[in-house]
């Protein structure tokens, strides 16, 4: 469970986010949903642990990650990320990605050099990437490209998926069939994933929960059958 209390996050005069209180379930499939600047890549920095909110704690299952009245640093958590620019390295071919993501993390400390490998071929296979292994990010599709990078993120098994805009650079047929994808995976790996959006429908698509967001507030907290009957 991750636990937000009391958040507020100013930069300088601009209070991105003011109140925010939030509890997210393991496993839960939980969309932020909001337009342009109401706070979504704020709210998500902050779970990623990038930097610390200005006044509130946050809580991953028993540790407290973010207490900026005890310490200016956030602590390091196990977060996956994927953005919506895809964000692949050109010199890397899409085996690589995955290799690489798992020896930068605590994954490789408790696996020997063989359960890596089974992991890379499990995870490409779990996105539909197994037979473009040797391929290069310049001989990809977009789809396909965003697809590597989603291995990339869960291969080390973190303990939430961010997801930042992921489908917004695809073409709109393609955005669809992706959703359907992404649930799949979300579904196969019981994962937490936190998947900001500004489409609603993709939102209500996929989501377990939809938090609805405005200037920097939670307005509305629900799933998505609630949300779609508003007024
Ligand atoms: P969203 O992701 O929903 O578009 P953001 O979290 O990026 O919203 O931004 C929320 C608000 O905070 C906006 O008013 C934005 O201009 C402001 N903001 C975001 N990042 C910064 C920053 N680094 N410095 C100053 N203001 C920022
Ligand atoms: P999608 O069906 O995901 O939209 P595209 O229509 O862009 O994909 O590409 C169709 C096929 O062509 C894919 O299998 C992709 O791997 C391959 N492909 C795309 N761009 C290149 C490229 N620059 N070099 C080699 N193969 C490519």
């Amino acid at each position: 469970m991750i636990a937000l209390q009391g958040i507020e996050k100013r930069y300088g005069d601009t209070t991105a986010l003011h109140e925010v209180d939030l509890t997210i379930q393991d496993g839960e499939f939980l969309a932020i949903l909001g337009p342009s600047g109401c706070g979504k890549t704020t709210l998500l920095r902050l779970l990623a642990g990038f930097m610390n909110p200005t006044v509130g704690t946050i809580q991953f299952g028993e540790k407290e990650v973010a207490n900026p009245r005890k310490s200016s640093k956030p602590e390091k958590r196990n977060i996956g990320m994927v953005f919506q620019s895809f964000a692949l390295w050109p010199h890397m071919n899409v085996e690589e990605h995955v290799r690489f993501a798992l020896k930068n993390h605590r994954f490789s400390n408790k696996s020997t050099a063989n359960e890596q490998e089974s992991r890379v071929t499990e995870v490409l296979q779990l996105v539909g990437m197994e037979a473009f292994r040797k391929r290069y990010p310049a001989a990809l599709s977009g789809g396909q490209q965003q697809r590597v990078a989603l291995a990339r993120a869960i291969a080390p098994e973190p303990d939430i998926l961010l997801m930042d805009e992921p489908l917004s650079a695809l073409d709109a047929e393609l955005r669809i069939s992706m959703r359907k994808e992404i649930k799949q995976i979300h579904r196969k790996l019981g994962a937490t994933i936190i998947y900001v959006t500004h489409d609603q429908a993709e939102a209500l698509a996929m989501a377990d929960r939809v938090l609805v967001m405005q200037q920097g507030r939670i307005e509305q907290a629900d799933k998505p059958e609630v949300i779609y009957q508003r007024p």
